[in-house]
């Protein structure tokens, strides 16, 4: 399933009051080989089930959360996986674990909607993208779905005449007619397994690293669908190993991903907002969102905002904690409105773009939003809040 479909389900999830646990994991080991998740993870559940009142059923929904995640990792992980994050919730039997091509910052939480953010903001290298790698002797296809390996295919020819035995006496214009017959009937092999590996899984890139020659008869043969979407991986060694091939497309992958942030950014910073299409700033973004009026949004990855939410009529708020909500009395609780953004973007069906320390857009504020219409009047006023009904805070 698409990264897309899956956060739709963590968003989109009966309201009600409710506790998930969202857990991320570094799967690394250190230089000894020892994984060190294992102690970090016990420790902090422990410290979880502890806050809970005991022998109350959020507690007992809590544990069997627990159970399961350590059940999971004890026998299902794949050792492929550099880092993993879980989202579990017992009273909507949901348990959802999400590989990670980078490796996440260790961390475990129980709150009242799954903690996306650390998630979603890698979520450009979730793309579906294939990476090839051809020379004259041997081709390797790879097919990236979700950020882990899913079909891979090797290739490789014998060059009996030109290595052994040179040109066997042939004229040069023989023999290089000879090479280029061998080229093409490879390159033919080249593209019908690129066809029958990743054409139906619709692709968003297509990494090409091959020699000049190779690469002018892929272009040829290539369905111009997927010359469209190539990415010539320049830079590297032909004979860089698998890993090597995957990890430094991801990197060109995170690179394109980065730059579209950024210019989208700039755009709205510049050009957008000045007219007033838009918004930058966790306040002014935080009243569009509750407006339903944003089409595109743009976080920095250090994007924070704190503030708080009422249980009772679903606002929200930056900045200290009141009393009581200034709208229904009742108690409201802190609130990590960074989590909370992002989750009411992401049910919108906002389409979310993800900088990375990117200081114009962090100046101003760290999260920007395009608007689908022009706004007529600016939102004033210390909280900026919004009645919702049927939204789980
Ligand atoms: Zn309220």
């Amino acid at each position: 399933m698409p990264l897309n479909e899956l956060l739709q389900r963590l968003v989109s999830l009966t309201p009600g009051q409710k506790s998930f646990l969202s857990v991320y994991l570094d799967l690394r080991p250190n230089r000894i080989g020892k994984k060190l998740y294992p102690v970090f993870l016990k420790t902090r559940l422990r410290e979880i089930s502890s806050l809970l009142p005991a022998r109350a059923a959020e507690q007992s929904l809590c544990n069997q959360d627990i159970k399961r995640i350590q059940k999971y990792l004890e026998t299902e992980l794949d050792p492929a996986w550099k880092g993993i994050a879980i989202f579990a919730c017992a009273a909507d039997d949901l348990f959802l674990p999400i590989p990670m091509p980078l490796f996440p910052e260790n961390d475990v939480t129980l709150s009242s909607i799954p903690q996306l953010f650390s998630l979603v903001r890698h979520k450009a290298l979730y793309q579906t993208h294939a990476v090839v790698e051809a020379n004259s002797r041997q081709a390797r296809l790879f097919l990236i779905r979700l950020g882990t390996l899913s079909k891979q295919i090797n290739l490789s020819w014998e060059n009996k005449h030109s290595t052994r035995f040179g040109r066997m006496g042939w004229s040069l214009p023989r023999f290089q007619r000879h090479l280029q017959e061998h080229r093409k009937q490879r390159g033919k092999e080249i593209v019908e397994n690129v066809k029958k590996l990743i054409l139906r899984e619709k692709p968003e890139y297509l990494f090409l690293a091959a020699e000049e020659e190779m690469e002018a008869e892929l272009k040829k043969q290539l369905p111009a669908s997927l010359i469209k979407k190539m990415v010539p991986l320049s830079v590297l060694d032909l004979h860089a190993p698998d890993h090597k091939l995957l990890s430094t497309a991801a990197e060109v992958l995170r690179a394109i991903s980065k730059e579209k942030a950024e210019t989208f950014s700039k755009y709205i910073l510049e050009e957008a907002e000045p007219l007033g299409r838009a918004t930058s700033g966790t306040e002014a973004t935080l009243s569009a969102l509750q407006n339903h009026q944003i089409e595109r949004m743009v976080f920095d990855a250090r994007f924070k905002a704190t503030g708080w939410g009422c249980p009772g009529c679903n606002s929200l708020g930056i900045g200290g904690v009141p009393r009581s909500c200034p709208y229904c009395q009742a108690t409201i609780f802190p609130s990590n409105l960074r989590e909370k953004i992002l989750s009411k973007a992401q049910s919108q069906g906002v389409d979310l773009f993800f900088t990375e320390n990117f200081s114009p857009l962090l100046k101003a504020g760290g999260v920007a939003a395009l608007l689908k219409y022009k706004t007529l009047k600016k939102t004033t006023g210390h909280y900026i809040a919004r009645r919702e009904k049927g939204y789980p805070m």
